[in-house]
């Protein structure tokens, strides 16, 4: 699910997966939005950010 990848960080967002397209040194997100899964999920490692998209790769 590809979002609208802004030029200053998502400021509600803090993330430290700096494989991700959207990911800005800081650990910022660039994603307009992002989209965390799964429904019923038990604990935080269980959810994932569905919004990622590995680094350089063109949607
Ligand atoms: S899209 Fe998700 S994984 Fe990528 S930088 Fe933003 S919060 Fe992190």
């Amino acid at each position: 699910m590809a979002v609208k990848k802004m030029d200053k960080p998502n400021e509600g967002i803090k993330c430290i997966v700096n494989s991700c397209e959207y990911y800005l040194n800081g650990d910022h997100c660039t994603a307009e939005m992002i989209h965390v899964e799964p429904r019923n999920a038990n604990s935080s490692n269980e959810t994932d950010c569905a919004t990622f998209i590995p680094k350089d790769k063109i949607y």
